[in-house]
């Protein structure tokens, strides 16, 4: 999505060799046309797929998960991390690692808001290694549910989640993958190639 790239090139900060921060318009500050723009990219990608639900993690991923349900017209439900009282004792639960803070976490989904019947889009700002994506499928899993794929801001395709998650036929699609990120010069994986 060229857009997406644009503001990525723009304004985004790389730290070290494979952070990148996209705090101006993705993760801190929302620019809601921006990703009110990534939300219907989703829809043109998933309208067929017979989606009933949209599954994200918080807090990073809800705003982009928020626009796109819009234009579905399905719920969102984000799983929560532990340490929530208030989300009661009947749970879906998960551990992920996370990427960014490079500690483990446990999340969870009260089984009111998963059903065996649900197709489920998940939604997520960036993917690394894949275990965010996998933490969610987990509670998927759990409920008896069906993935109906992954929609993915940025993909840092020098990390392995996306092509695993590929390898093993599940529908990934992200709208931008950055290639390298070298000396803070990004790299995009060219528009032919596979997203
Ligand atoms: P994964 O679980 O695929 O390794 O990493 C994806 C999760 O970690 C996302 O939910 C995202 O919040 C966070 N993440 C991974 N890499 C980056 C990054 O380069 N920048 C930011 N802002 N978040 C990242």
């Amino acid at each position: 999505m060229k857009l997406l790239e644009e503001r990525i090139r723009r304004e985004g900060t790389v730290i070290g060799d494979d952070v990148l921060k996209v705090d101006m318009f993705l993760n801190h500050q929302l620019d809601v046309g921006l990703i009110d723009e990534m939300g219907k990219a989703f829809y043109e990608a998933f309208q067929t797929d017979g989606v009933t639900k949209i599954l994200t993690v918080e807090a990073s991923g809800i705003a982009l998960a928020a626009l796109t349900a819009r234009y579905f017209g399905v719920p969102v439900v984000f799983a929560k991390k532990a340490g929530h009282r208030n989300v009661g004792t009947d749970l879906y639960t998960a551990t992920c690692h996370s990427f960014t803070h490079g500690t483990d976490s446990t999340i969870c989904v009260s089984r009111r808001y998963l059903h065996e019947d649900d197709v489920i889009l998940i939604i997520d700002d960036f993917l690394a290694d894949g275990n965010a994506c996998n933490a969610l499928r987990k509670l998927i899993s759990d409920a008896g549910a069906k993935l109906a794929g992954i929609g993915i801001g940025i993909e840092k395709g020098f990390q392995p989640g996306g092509a695993k998650l590929r390898a093993e036929g599940i529908k990934v699609r992200s709208l931008a993958i950055v290639e390298s990120m070298k000396n803070g010069n990004i790299v995009f994986r060219s528009d032919d190639a596979e997203r």
